[in-house]
């Protein structure tokens, strides 16, 4: 199997050089084509010798995902991509435009894990980690599609990508190279369902990137029927890894709250979420629930989600409410199923 130039940070590709044989500087040679000029041939990487580059084509490639199908919301500028990997898996990503700023939605997995009721990836089930490679190649070919234009990348696609940590820190610290793209980590943001354990990680690594977590709501015993990773990482720790990143990072962490017609969007619901995040430093994304695979919720009346907002407002908490993007093309969150 082919692999590809995109799974491989700097060093490691200085490493690839060397042990062929060749001067170090090719690595940094190749690193620049790949991630300053963004070519997609071996072939134009004009200053490298042909034989060399015959060489490397026997094992390497330069891998973006196939673009099986694109779709344009016709509400807002939202385009949606749905991705063939090398072995058939399918994964989407999804384009948000935003003023000057343009955000691309990657996905860190084939399927999910993690089976929250209200999301239709998890209809999938878990298929596999994405790799590095392929990872990185969803930004390289935003990039492609924005003429290098993009500004943020938020892992909130398909899959959970505190379970696939490894391929996401490296695809991470590649994108952020100063030697290459250099794709600033304050412009990426992870969001999580709250794997605990990983979060602390997070918050001991140096990784300057934003963290968002999928809490929902404040109560466990609700939030187990909704996301069953609660019952592994419960509310309580998953709380107190957030206040652990926040004394590691100085960083505010952004809760991420779905909410549901009937469910989870009453005042004491919204005060319960005030209460339990006492001690923590953190701002809050109120997402109105999007129609997913799952039939038995539904979206919550605009003015309940208007109420919740203010109850947290007088709070002192900063709180947003997430604008639908893209729902009439299923690119919304919690809409992604690759169902092409
Ligand atoms: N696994 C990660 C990232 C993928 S989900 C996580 O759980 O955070 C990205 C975001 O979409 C999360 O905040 C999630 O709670 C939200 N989401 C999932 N299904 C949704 C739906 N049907 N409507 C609105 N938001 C949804």
């Amino acid at each position: 199997m082919m692999q590809n130039l995109y799974d491989f940070t700097l060093q490691e590709l200085t490493e690839i050089m060397q042990k062929m044989g060749y001067e170090k500087y090719r690595a940094k040679q190749i690193f620049d084509w790949l991630y300053k000029s963004r070519i997609n041939s071996m072939n134009e990487m004009k200053n490298i010798p042909e034989d060399i580059i015959e060489k490397l084509k026997t094992d390497y490639d330069i891998f973006l995902p196939e673009i099986i199908k694109e779709t344009k919301s016709e509400t807002d500028e939202t385009k949606k991509y749905l991705l063939k990997l090398k072995d058939e898996n399918r994964i989407e990503c999804v384009l948000i435009y935003n003023g000057e700023r343009i955000t691309l939605c990657a996905s860190t997995q084939a399927g999910c894990a993690c089976g929250c009721r209200f999301c239709s990836t998890a209809t999938l089930g878990f298929k596999r980690n994405l790799d590095t490679g392929e990872i990185v190649s969803q930004i390289m070919l935003a990039m492609k599609m924005t003429d290098n234009k993009l500004t943020n990348v938020v892992f909130m696609g398909m899959g959970e990508p505190l379970l696939n940590r490894d391929n996401l820190y490296k695809a991470i610290l590649i994108l952020s190279d100063k030697n290459g793209l250099n794709f600033s980590q304050t412009r990426i943001t992870v969001s999580t369902a709250g794997i605990v354990p990983v979060i602390k990680e997070i918050a001991e690594s140096g990784l300057k990137i934003n963290l968002a977590i999928s809490l929902i709501t404040a109560d466990d015993e609700m939030r187990s029927k909704l996301m069953p990773i609660n019952l592994k990482y419960p509310l309580k720790e998953v709380i107190r890894a957030a206040e652990y990143y926040n004394k590691k990072t100085g960083e505010c962490i952004t809760f991420e709250c779905v909410l549901f017609g009937g469910i989870n969007d009453s005042e004491k619901d919204a005060i319960n979420l005030v209460e339990k995040l006492r001690k923590v430093n953190y701002k809050i994304n109120l997402i109105p629930y999007n129609d997913s695979l799952n039939k038995e919720f539904t979206k919550p009346d605009d003015d309940k989600v208007k109420k919740f907002q203010r109850i947290l407002k007088d709070n002192g908490i900063k709180v947003f409410i997430r604008k639908e993007k893209g729902a009439d093309i299923k690119a919304a969150c919690g809409q992604l199923a690759a169902e092409g």
